[in-house]
């Protein structure tokens, strides 16, 4: 586990699938165990993350283990300078989160079995739980069967809407005047990058839906929009993007440091200029008031 004590005021925010990992965990689950075809089919039927979860229980059925499940999630490739930027993102004092329309079970399967569970400080997925079958259970992060989230974008899966996941998160960061990088590949990335401000970053990976979306109109993000293609350029960007902001928030503190000085100067030397002041009274009367 790194150290992180000299933590600094950047709060960032990654996508799981096709971000951290280089595919779609529930498509490479679904395919490693051999159930594609029934996955196809069922998608037509009802919302995506419904299906994860008939899926699950057929997957139980036909007799695979929840090991077999993890096993699959194990064998997921990762890009070999993700987890180095996000060790390194975390080093400098970032704080790190997860916000992913996957499930909890894969995400922290896959996150313990990369050795950086510790550094993320929250995970906002699907739930994913293993029932008292030892069927791996997969629930809609927003419960949509009694009402819709909300969002009207049109870019948001009903079981969640990630922007409203970033203004939770904003609102409990607005005292600390945090900023916020947040990096994605996918559609349902489109809402919360409209969500962020304008002194926060947004990276989406280049000639994936986020960036198509964003490149219709980037007008329309108040956010600074650094694009990534891979790894190795989401790692150069990511920190290269982290240490611009840290510099900066140092001149800006430098600035208000040499500003505060002068201030306690220039209040020295009045208080100097109210001790050395004689009161402007006559003598007489200072006699009189004291008598
Ligand atoms: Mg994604
Ligand atoms: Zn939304």
């Amino acid at each position: 586990m790194a150290c992180n004590n000299n933590k600094n005021n950047i709060v960032v925010v990654f996508d799981f699938d096709k971000t951290i990992i280089d595919v779609d965990s529930d498509n490479w689950v679904i395919d490693e165990l051999g159930f594609t075809d029934l996955f196809n089919q069922l998608l037509p039927t009802m919302p995506w993350n419904r299906v994860m979860d008939c899926m699950m229980k057929e997957l139980h059925d036909q007799g695979k283990t929840i090991e077999e499940i993890k096993q699959a999630l194990r064998t997921i490739p990762i890009h070999p300078r993700i987890v180095p930027a996000i060790k390194a993102a975390h080093a400098l004092g970032c704080e790190l989160r997860i916000v992913s329309d996957a499930n909890m079970f894969f995400i922290e399967t896959m996150v313990e079995h990369l050795g950086i569970s510790e550094l993320f400080s929250e995970i906002n997925s699907n739930p994913g739980f293993v029932d008292e079958h030892d069927t791996l259970r997969i629930s809609p992060y927003h419960d949509f069967t009694n009402s819709s989230h909300g969002c009207t974008l049109g870019t948001c899966p009903p079981n969640m809407c990630k922007g409203l996941v970033i203004e939770r998160i904003q609102d409990s960061l607005a005292k600390e005047g945090k900023k916020m990088i947040y990096l994605g590949d996918g559609a349902g990335d489109y809402c919360p990058s409209l969500k962020l401000k304008a002194e926060d970053y947004v990276m989406p990976r280049k000639n994936f839906p986020v960036w198509d979306l964003i490149s219709q109109n980037p007008l329309l993000v108040k956010a600074t929009i650094r694009e990534w293609t891979d790894g190795e350029s989401l790692e150069k960007i990511l920190m290269g993007t982290i240490e611009e902001i840290i510099l900066e928030e140092e001149k800006e503190k430098k600035m208000l440091s040499t500003s505060a000085e002068n201030t306690c100067k220039i209040h020295t030397i009045s208080v100097g200029i109210n001790v050395h002041h004689e009161p402007i009274m006559p003598r007489a009367l200072r006699v009189s008031q004291s008598g």
